[in-house]
């Protein structure tokens, strides 16, 4: 007898509880991987966040492949290929990681009804999920605070290897290379990622020297203070558990660090939680999690999305946290929630054209923490900044980048322009603009819009639908 492996965003071969479960149930084991061309046709996807997956799938085949373990990957329709690949093995058993998406639970509906073989699925993405942490009533946790209490309270489990195994010899489908997915790298980004088990743990080793001083740094967009571990943990190239431990007993090691490693292990649970509103409000893919809000009259207007897109507003941090999306696909968490507040108190767009650009362009893209951020700066999400609190796209500028090094990084036009303009460009005398080689109007826009009188409007029509 045999149990399939079904290996889906978690590409890694250490502390992968698929495998692991399917070792210690079996000492034959499939480890598979398919190539899902539906997801490819139904999800909004980008170049960043594919090639991401694609490189760390390629890496993880190698690595498994060299130990012997071969991954067989198939290409098409995920129950059609995993059905074949039962049949070729004889498998009695599945076990795959579970995920939160709606799209997964319909893939998990349509394997059970479809295949005559039991489909096992597994916690391993998050620490807790679906009710494990609910309320004293049972209920789902829709505010963070007390959910982040508990997920610090309870015991967490540890990464662990899987059982030795053999595999048998399948034949295994060459991954598509991005160019015949349809994605090509777009001009203006400069890769700078290693999508690889050990790309990730490179990540978190350079990350140790960092988290004692996280707590003062995650907020400032100009210096390099967090992880930047988001995509590895997207497509599973290092475990929560292992990220979670790790720093764990770095902080037994240096007690200095403690401060630093609460806070970060604060978003760990952050994103536990958005794990845990997906899963229990999936509704929320398509709608605002507050009833109130579901029916505003969002704006679809392309020419001030396009401006907010190509970071082109005339306000110096939004355009700096749009370009380095464009630039790196990454954002700094400050930015995302500035411009992500831009785009909804200041230009009104539909956050699901927000939504959708970003998941094209976000590396990290992860639909559960994308659908929090968004609906948290749209006012609209479960535990969301309150409507009437608006940010001030300057002041975020002021307060975070103080000395505007992350907007002259990423808004090359206003390199030169001295440190009392750099947040508000239009108010440089015409001498000063010469002088800066920045004429506004024409290197650089004056602002796109009036922000008193869009908070104003913001505020008034929050508060129309607000019952
Ligand atoms: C509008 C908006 C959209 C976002 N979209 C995504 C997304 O698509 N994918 C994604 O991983 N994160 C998203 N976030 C959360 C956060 O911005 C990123 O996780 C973080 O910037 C990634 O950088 P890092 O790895 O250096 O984070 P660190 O500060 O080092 O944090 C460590 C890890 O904790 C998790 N985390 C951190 N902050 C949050 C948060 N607010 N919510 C949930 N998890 C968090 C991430 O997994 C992150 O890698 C979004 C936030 C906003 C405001």
């Amino acid at each position: 007898m045999t149990v399939v492996s079904w290996i889906r965003r978690s590409l890694r071969d250490f502390d992968n509880t698929s495998i692991k479960k399917a070792s210690r149930e079996d000492d034959e084991v499939v480890p598979f991987y398919c190539v899902d061309t539906d997801y490819f046709r139904e999800e909004e996807l980008g170049y960043p966040r594919v090639k991401f997956w694609r490189d760390s799938l390629k890496s993880l085949k190698e690595r498994m492949d060299e130990k012997g373990k071969d991954l067989v990957v198939r290409k098409g329709n995920p129950v059609e290929k995993l059905e074949k690949v039962v049949e070729e093995t004889n498998a009695n058993k599945v076990v795959v990681n579970q995920d939160y998406t709606p799209y997964f639970r319909q893939l998990v509906k349509r394997v059970r009804e479809q295949l005559d073989v039991e489909l096992e699925t597994v916690k391993d993405v998050v620490m807790f999920d679906k009710k494990e942490i609910t309320t004293n009533k049972g209920t789902p946790y829709k505010v963070f605070t007390y959910f982040m209490k508990k997920w610090f309270e309870r015991e967490k489990r540890k990464p662990e290897r899987h059982r030795d195994y053999v595999v048998p010899d399948l034949e295994s489908d060459r991954i598509p290379s991005l160019e015949e997915l349809g994605f090509y790298k777009p001009e203006e980004l400069v890769w700078q990622w290693n999508p690889s088990r050990k790309g990730g743990l490179e990540r978190l080793e350079g990350f140790k020297e960092k988290i004692g001083f996280y707590k003062e740094r995650r907020d400032q967009p100009s210096i390099d203070g967090t992880s930047k571990i988001s995509p590895h943990l997207k497509f599973g190239t290092v475990s929560i558990r292992e990220v979670f431990w790790e720093m764990e007993d770095l902080k037994r090691e240096k007690p200095e660090y403690s401060d630093g490693v609460k806070e970060w292990q604060e978003e760990l649970a952050w994103r536990d939680f958005y794990f845990q509103v997906l899963w229990n409000w999936p509704e929320t893919v398509n709608n605002a999690f507050l009833e109130d809000f579901r029916d505003i009259n969002w704006s679809k207007n392309d020419k001030l999305f396009e401006k907010w897109a190509k970071g082109k507003t005339g306000f110096p941090f939004i355009d700096a946290g749009m370009r380095q999306l464009r630039k790196t696909g990454w954002m700094h968490n400050r930015a995302r929630m500035a411009v992500t507040s831009f785009a909804a108190k200041d230009l009104w767009l539909d956050w699901r054209k927000v939504h959708d650009y970003f998941s094209r362009n976000f590396v990290d893209a992860e639909l559960s923490s994308m659908i929090g951020g968004v609906q948290w700066a749209y006012s609209i999400g479960t535990d969301a900044q309150p409507y009437f609190r608006i940010f001030n796209p300057w002041t975020q500028g002021e307060k975070h980048d103080p000395d505007g090094d992350y907007i002259r990084r990423f808004v090359p036009e206003l390199e030169k322009v001295p440190d009392e303009y750099i947040h508000r460009p239009y108010e440089m005398p015409v001498q000063v603009q010469k002088k800066s080689g920045c004429e506004i109007g024409v290197d650089y826009p004056k602002p796109m819009v009036d922000h008193e009188k869009r908070r104003k409007k913001a505020l008034e029509n929050f508060k129309r639908m607000k019952k």
